[in-house]
């Protein structure tokens, strides 16, 4: 059965007889609060009843690795939105409560406190989960992960007490912290397995740049240099001073046998998708919780989003799943009008994929999804710290990786969601008005 609009002036209360509708929403993230508005937005007007397990009113995790860090501002989460949306929107939010099962043929969900909820609609926005290391040693003491507010409130308290850090991975959250900690003048290593930070998302010609970028800033960034072990200090104790089993962490040991001093120890070796209720729930999962493009699981009242969901990508002409703000805003936005059917084009999701990362003053943008081997093309001053990298892939224009040039990324944004290209030529040419020429296929022109 498929939501639709209620007209019901008992619209916030899903046992009433007359409002059998409620879509139940498991995850407060940015794909769950997003959801809320944008069904609200469309004209929903029956019963949302949201679920997050985490204790805190609903907040954006970018700045956690970014400005939550900094030694000279007080470590304030930012609200995904304001507490009078959710009074204003009746939504029924449940905070520090899990759903711990689905039962599909009863149309109901289990919570962590005994109680149940009906839905008529169901949306799995349960986001992604850190990736947890399991090396000798890993269970020290000061050694955090990077996912949650609770996280970075430890991490940030121990932040003011260490003189060096070692973070594991080059990815994205493990430079943005790594970047922070060099603002707060921490000696900082980074170990990454790989030959070039950020592998997974970056041509090789922009991982590189970073990489010697992170180096100017004075971080020991070893790359092809996995962890091996964690040394403890011996001592007995927890961060806190307190006895602890454990120990705390002093060391980090690294694959080519190098030793690290380590005050404490972020771990950002990538994270893996919160799939556990969907595959309790018999639905399909693999890499993410299965989705057709209109955000629909293989139950036709259950959709999932964002970050935990495996989705037929337009632009990657492939499935995929993706860990970003853009991707859960807009496939909220689409998954809002799927459940109420007010898709005014096509039900297909074929929203251009983009990304930022905000590295120390360096801001990463990214338009469309990139290959390591695609063809790249130069384009503005990598020596000033001021460029783009076109990516192109058998000669159409796939993706624009932009440093500190928003206004490259913007155009490229442009352009690609028309799907027009342009030529390598064109790309390199600084004379070539790259904007005016985005602007005008926008217009269609
Ligand atoms: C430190 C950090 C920095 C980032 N920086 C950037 C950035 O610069 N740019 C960018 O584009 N993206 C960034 N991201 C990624 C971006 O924040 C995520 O892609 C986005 O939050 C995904 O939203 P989501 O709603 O899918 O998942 P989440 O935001 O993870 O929300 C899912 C929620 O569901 C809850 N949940 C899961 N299971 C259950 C259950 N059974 N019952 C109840 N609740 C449940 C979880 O506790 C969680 O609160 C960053 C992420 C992190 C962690």
């Amino acid at each position: 059965m498929t939501a639709v609009p209620s007209t019901s002036s008992n619209a916030q209360n899903p046992e009433h007889p007359q409002n059998p509708q409620n879509i139940v929403i498991v995850g407060n993230g940015q794909a769950g609060i997003q959801l809320v508005d944008s069904l609200r937005k469309e004209g929903y007007t029956g019963a949302i009843t949201v679920i997050g397990e985490e204790t805190h009113f609903p907040y954006q995790r970018p700045p956690l690795s970014k400005d939550f860090m900094a030694a000279d501002k007080e470590p304030k989460p930012l609200p995904l939105r304001a507490e009078k949306f959710f009074t204003d929107n009746d939504v029924d939010s449940r905070l520090g409560v899990r759903v711990t099962s689905i039962d599909r043929a009863g149309h109901t969900v289990s919570l962590s406190d005994g109680s149940s909820i009906g839905y008529t609609t169901l949306v799995l926005a349960t986001g992604a989960a850190n990736r947890e290391l399991n090396v000798p040693g890993s269970g020290l003491e000061g050694i955090y992960g990077l996912r949650t507010l609770a996280d970075a409130e430890a991490v940030h308290a121990r932040l003011d007490t260490v003189r060096s850090v070692v973070v594991i991975g080059a990815g994205f959250i493990g430079l943005e912290f790594a970047a922070a900690a060099r603002k707060r003048g921490l000696d900082v290593t980074v170990l990454e397995y790989a030959d070039r930070p950020m592998a997974r998302a970056l041509s090789p010609v922009m991982g590189n740049w970073f990489a010697q970028a992170h180096r100017n800033l004075g971080v020991n960034l070893r790359l092809g240099e996995g962890i091996a072990s964690f040394i403890g200090d011996g001592s007995g104790q927890g961060n806190d001073g307190q006895a602890s089993e454990r120990g705390h962490v002093a060391a980090a040991v690294s694959t080519t046998g190098e030793t690290y001093p380590a005050d404490m120890v972020l771990v950002g070796i990538g994270v893996i998708p919160r799939t556990e209720l969907a595959e309790q729930a018999g639905l399909s999962v693999s890499n993410g919780i299965t989705v057709d493009s209109a955000m629909r699981t293989d139950d036709e009242d259950i959709y999932a989003l964002g970050d935990c969901a495996n989705y037929p990508s337009h632009h990657a002409e492939a499935r995929t799943r993706l860990e970003s703000v853009q991707n859960a805003t807009d496939q909220a936005r689409h998954t809002a009008k799927s459940i109420l059917d007010t898709h005014d084009g096509g039900r297909d999701y074929t929203e251009l994929p983009w990304f930022w990362s905000t590295q120390g003053d360096l801001r990463l943008q990214i338009a469309g999804i990139a290959h390591p081997d695609d063809e790249t093309v130069l384009r503005g001053n990598p020596d000033g710290g001021k460029f783009s990298v076109f990516c192109f892939r058998s000669g159409r224009l796939v993706a624009v990786e932009s440093v500190n040039q928003p206004a490259d990324h913007m155009a490229a944004r442009r352009l690609l969601a028309q799907e027009r290209t342009l030529t390598p030529e064109q790309a390199a040419d600084l004379d070539f008005d790259f904007k005016a020429y985005s602007k005008a296929a926008a217009a269609g022109v």
